[in-house]
């Protein structure tokens, strides 16, 4: 046998697997007649055509034309050769494969193994000599417990893994965003891809993502990526991100600035999206002065705005649907004196201000700015503010402003004290 392995073991193994569970793993059947039947998984179907014959121990499509035995489906759903569908099938089913190697193939195994061992060797030499200093260094720079690799047996220099990047080196805004989608996949690491899945021109899948891509590693406990999580819905809800902040989304993320204002992005994400933007010159010359918080926090709530419409809200592992917004105090304020109601906002289309709309903005603006002048406690240059309600003493109320200022006909600004 050109595969090394005899008919005699291959009938032992293919009588030993029972197909309806082979294939029940990935295909649902159905009992129907002999044979069971289900949606093939090769092609898109919506009626089954797929059958499965357990007594024969064979697979066959009508409606693509794939068929075979046990070592035919795992080599197609699995993506396996032929070899290694045998050894798969031969390790469930308790058949033991004799070795047959012979001593030529043999030695150069031995001898790649030997090349193997003495690259290991070297690189963890390497690392922990008194020249690896600087490569030692390095490795805690990215926050990796030196006594945590040795445990871990790490050998060669560290690669680029999506969990790593999160510090502070210099790393794409792709590795960014990436690295950050960690955190909501409950600690698992996310491949970025673009293409989902590859069909023939007959319809049948090749490779598809979720099945043949790169699989999820959990880069971090689950547990720590609720914890991070929770630390970061802080930064957006009281933090440098406020401008972040989505109503009636949990949001968690992390504003950064390099030195010299060079550079500066937010990265953030919700239970559905995560979402990366940096700002720079492209000849890495400073910015005027520009914080994550401020452009790149704007710019990221605009994105999420617009993905967010129809969409499903989900919530962020550790720490659920978030706390809500607080309220602005000016429409809080026309709420309790029953002035207008805040109108309930729906999921639609991306906002987009007409010129009628822009109108009203600016006659809602007169409006409130005639409203706090009449209260007395802000001049007409000053902006009523959204504050936050735990410091409510920093908006004075008439009596306690008239108070403050005995005989001053004139009212004039009170000071933020927050
Ligand atoms: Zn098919």
């Amino acid at each position: 046998m050109a595969s090394g392995f005899s008919s005699q073991i291959l009938d032992e193994v293919r009588s030993r697997v029972d197909m309806v569970e082979l294939v029940g793993q990935s295909v649902n059947l159905k009992r129907a007649g002999e044979n069971w039947k289900g949606l093939c998984p090769f092609h898109t179907e919506k009626t089954p055509s797929f059958t499965v014959n357990p007594k024969r121990g064979i697979f066959h499509c009508f409606g693509c034309g794939v068929g075979g035995d046990a070592f035919g489906f795992l080599m197609r759903q699995d993506r396996l050769a032929f070899p290694e569908a045998v050894r798969t099938l031969a390790q469930r089913s308790g058949v033991e494969l004799p070795t047959q190697r012979t001593p030529e193939v043999e030695g150069k195994l031995e001898g790649l193994r030997r090349v193997m061992t003495l690259a290991a060797q070297f690189y963890t030499d390497a690392l922990w000599a008194t020249d690896g200093a600087k490569a030692r260094a390095y490795v805690e720079s990215r926050g990796v417990d030196l006594e945590v690799a040795r445990r871990f047996g790490i050998k060669a220099p560290l690669p680029d893994t999506p969990s790593l990047p999160i510090g502070a080196d210099e790393v794409t805004v792709l590795e960014h965003g990436v690295a950050y989608a960690t955190f909501p996949n409950k600690g698992k690491s996310v491949t970025p891809h673009s293409v989902l899945e590859v069909r023939t021109g007959t319809g049948d899948l090749v490779w598809r993502f979720d099945r043949d891509g790169k699989k999820p590693v959990q880069a971090i406990p689950a547990s720590v990526a609720s914890d991070m999580a929770g630390m970061m819905s802080h930064v957006v809800s009281e933090g440098t991100a406020r401008r972040a902040a989505l109503d009636g989304i949990p949001t968690a993320g992390k504003t950064g600035t390099t030195n010299a204002y060079r550079d500066a992005w937010f990265v953030g994400y919700t239970g559905n999206f995560t979402c990366a933007v940096w700002y720079g010159n492209d000849d890495y010359s400073p910015t005027n002065r520009m914080t994550g918080g401020s452009l790149p926090a704007q710019t990221w709530h605009d994105i999420m705005v617009a993905a967010h419409q129809g969409v499903e809200i989900k919530e962020i592992p550790g720490i659920g649907m978030g706390t809500k917004l607080p309220v602005p105090v000016a429409s809080a304020a026309m709420a309790a004196n029953g002035a207008i109601k805040p109108p309930d906002i729906k999921p639609g289309p991306p906002p987009i201000l007409t010129k009628r709309g822009a109108d009203i903005l600016v006659r809602v603006e007169k409006m409130l700015d005639e409203a706090a002048k009449a209260a007395g406690k802000t001049s007409s240059g000053d902006p009523v503010k959204p504050v936050k309600p735990v410091s409510s003493n920093s908006v004075a109320f008439p009596e306690s402003f008239a108070a403050a200022v005995p005989g001053d006909a004139a009212p004039k600004p009170v000071p933020r004290k927050n």
